[in-house]
């Protein structure tokens, strides 16, 4: 058999799950309503084929090696049009939207560019929801609530968008080759939307810079201490509060006031 040869690559964060029963718990946490979904980083295809049980799949793969071989494999379900597989680095071909249509994302991601690909399907509006592996450290930042030790900027860009949930968590023997970090499954539902501009990201990263200082004082690196002071005043925030303490909501109001 072909797989076998396969050498996995590090560079493309190649971590196949290989596990049945993991497989199949992220099946069933997929709602079955012919919502197409789109696979970014099929692998060798394994979460690719139960997927496509639930639905039509567009998979995008940038190994070229692994593209030809998911071509062979899948020979059948791209001849009826039930898969169509692209040969990209996903990054690099998505605008606005991945999909002209509204999508799940459903994935088994690489590390390297997981946060980045997450970012890039909540402010794609044709994404409706997420269901994603992703190394366990990063998931549970997603997925962190106010006051939580993890609530930092990624955790507010979520929730701007939607809602994040940590599904389940995966340990290393459920890959091959294995990687040196749990993972979990999370997923993040879309609602209307907060807006998130890069600016807004930028803002986010000087306010949880330094998570022990207090937000005024990480704050006043980049604005004047006086409206800082004048705001929080308005706002009803305690002048002592730290980045993690303070709701999503009020990270856009102090944004939207300060800019
Ligand atoms: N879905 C398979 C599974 O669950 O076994 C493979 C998951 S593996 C963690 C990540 C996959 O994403 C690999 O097949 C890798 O080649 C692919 N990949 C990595 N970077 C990518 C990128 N920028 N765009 C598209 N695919 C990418």
């Amino acid at each position: 058999m072909v797989k076998a040869e396969i050498v996995a690559k590090k560079r493309f964060g190649q971590n196949f799950l290989k596990d049945e029963v993991v497989l199949e718990k992220i099946i069933k946490s997929i709602p079955n309503d012919n919502t197409p979904i789109c696979e970014i980083g099929a692998g060798l295809g394994d979460l690719t084929r139960k997927l496509l049980e639930l639905s039509r799949v567009i998979a995008f793969e940038i190994d070229r090696e692994l593209f030809e071989i998911l071509s062979r494999e899948f020979a059948k379900e791209i001849g009826e049009k039930r898969l169509e597989i692209i040969l990209c680095d996903v990054l690099d071909l998505w605008r606005e939207n991945l999909h002209e249509k509204p999508y799940r994302l459903v994935a088994n991601l690489p590390y390297y560019v997981a946060t980045n690909i997450i970012l890039k399907a909540l402010k794609d509006s044709n994404c409706k929801e997420l269901v994603v592996m992703i190394q366990k450290e990063v998931a549970l930042k997603f997925c962190a609530k106010r006051g939580d030790r993890n609530f930092c900027a990624l955790s507010v860009l979520v929730e701007s968008a939607g809602e994040a949930e940590m599904l389940f968590d995966v340990p290393p023997s459920s890959f091959e080759p294995e990687p040196k970090v749990f993972s979990s499954v999370i997923r993040v539902r879309k609602r209307a939307e907060l807006e998130s501009s890069e600016d807004f990201e930028r803002f986010l990263r000087v306010a949880f810079a330094s998570p022990r200082k207090k937000l005024s004082k990480s704050l006043s690196q980049r604005y004047s201490k006086e409206r800082i002071s004048e705001l929080f005043l308005e706002l009803g925030i305690d002048d002592r509060s730290r980045a993690h303490e303070i709701p999503t909501i009020l990270y856009h109001q102090i944004y939207n006031s300060l800019r």
